[in-house]
């Protein structure tokens, strides 16, 4: 079942020709057009199915730097200043909020870990508050129930998911760019070993720059280039209460729970990590990889089915330009959520705090979460493909820090300053097995 998604029309006609085309209508793409065309670069936004109907409508909606692993800390900051802009300059509300980020505990070893972090995160600028047990329960006191602590961070915030993202596409079409749904990208055109053109199933776009944002569908596509990037997706599910819960803070973390409120004024919710893994051709090529992920996170991921194989986003087949795609064949990536967990995380909610009790479930969706081994997503130009630049692998945290990671490639591509160093997102990682080390948090 989708999400919640506001509905936007595409631009009239795709053109011949433009300086960047971007393919992937996710909050990665649609952000990298946003500057793009803001800074008056003829630029063409390609989407298979809708803006923001795979992972950046179906998250929390927190945009943190709580808890950030330190290479993503400044990417996360600046988003934070970006997200505020963007209302101011498109004119519309994305929802979103500096509401703070609450977080409760009942185990000193997780509070150990939030208080190290607060001492890092310090030193870079980053105010975060621990909360005593006292404070934490005063805090908590909708959960009717004692806490041994927890963290305040005030200035991380939430944006509304069934908004934001068409909200910054349609900013793309009023500074000049054009937004093309329903079009898939088929492949890439090289002239001379460069990035020459963009194959879509509507027709071919001359350009010399090609972004490819394509979350859990970055890979494959890849894969027809020759370029090997390891990727794995995880099945995560999620749900959506009906409206009436009003004693909740905007936005809180439990270990076994979190609440986000939407903004229809129902919440989301969620068992933070908790996901399913789908085997799939692709995943088992970069097994490898993956394992210390994986083994680090055995508690909460599952075996799950046939599902991610069915979908077809981590296929290993090649096909030619003129054949119709898995892309074309699966518009919007839509796994089936897990009801199990679908009614144990309404069940936790109901027993922390019992006003959910009287409000239904309103929907529940799941989404394939696109992952790097090392949990840190890829930015830059492909080696070799002079041209091609990759952005995926946002690893659970893309959203957030969207119009960063946009604002980012957009300096890339224009050679303007970057906005933070872009050295941790590096593409050599490709290259090699040298994946860094496993993101912290
Ligand atoms: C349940 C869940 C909870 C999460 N919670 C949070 C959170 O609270 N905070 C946070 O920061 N992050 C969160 N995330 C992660 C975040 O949603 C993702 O990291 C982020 O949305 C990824 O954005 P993207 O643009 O890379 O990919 P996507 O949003 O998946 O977009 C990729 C788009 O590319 C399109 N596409 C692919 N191939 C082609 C092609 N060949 N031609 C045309 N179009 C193509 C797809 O149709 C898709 O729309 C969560 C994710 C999930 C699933």
């Amino acid at each position: 079942m989708p999400a919640p998604l506001m509905h936007i029309e595409s631009s009239p006609s795709l053109p011949r020709e433009a300086d960047v085309v971007v393919i992937g209508g996710g909050v990665v793409g649609v952000f990298t057009a946003y500057y793009l065309a803001r800074r008056g670069v003829s630029v063409a936004l390609l989407e298979k199915g809708r803006v923001a109907a795979e992972q950046s409508s179906r998250n929390w909606g927190w945009c943190r730097q709580q808890n950030r692993d330190a290479r993503e800390l400044p990417m996360a900051t600046k988003s934070l200043d970006l997200w505020e802009k963007v209302a101011q300059e498109t004119g519309e509300d994305t929802g979103f909020r500096r509401c703070g980020l609450f977080y409760l505990s009942q185990d000193e070893s997780e509070l150990a870990s939030w208080a190290k972090w607060r001492d890092f995160a310090k030193t870079v600028g980053v105010t975060t508050h621990m909360l005593t047990a006292e404070e934490a329960t005063e805090r908590g006191k909708a959960t009717g129930r004692p806490w041994k602590g927890g963290v305040l961070s005030p200035t991380d915030g939430t944006a509304d998911t069934s908004r934001a993202v068409p909200v910054a596409a349609r900013g793309i079409m009023a500074a000049g760019g054009s937004v093309h749904q329903q079009c898939a990208a088929r492949t890439i055109e090289l002239s001379a070993g460069r990035v020459s053109g963009v194959v879509t199933e509507a027709g071919t776009i001359r350009t010399k720059t090609v972004v490819m944002a394509g979350g859990a569908w970055a890979s494959s596509f890849c894969h027809q280039l020759g370029i090997r990037f390891p990727q794995a997706s995880v099945r995560s599910s999620i749900l959506a209460t009906a409206p009436g819960v009003e004693c909740l803070p905007a936005a809180l973390y439990t270990s076994g729970i979190a609440f986000t409120r939407r903004g229809d004024g129902g919440y989301t919710l969620a068992i933070s990590g908790r996901a399913r893994v789908d085997p799939t051709p692709q995943q088992l090529r970069f097994s490898r990889e993956f394992v210390p992920m994986f083994a680090r996170r055995w508690r909460s991921l599952k075996p799950g089915g046939l599902e991610g194989w069915r979908q077809g986003h981590e296929t290993l087949a090649k096909w030619a330009p003129d054949d119709v795609t898995p892309m074309e064949r699966n518009r919007i990536l839509d796994p089936r959520p897990d009801l199990r967990q679908i009614n144990l995380t309404f069940r936790r909610a109901c027993e922390l705090v019992p006003e959910f009790r009287r409000v239904t479930i309103a929907d529940a969706w799941a989404g394939y979460i696109d992952s790097t081994p090392d949990g840190i997503p890829v930015i830059g130009e492909v080696e070799g493909v002079p041209g091609f630049i990759l952005a995926a692998g946002f690893s659970g945290h893309g959203f957030g820090i969207g119009p960063g990671a946009g604002h980012l490639i957009a300096d890339i591509i224009t050679g303007c300053e970057p906005i933070v160093d872009p050295r941790p997102y590096r593409t050599e990682r490709l290259r090699t097995a040298a994946w860094g080390k496993v993101a912290e948090f």
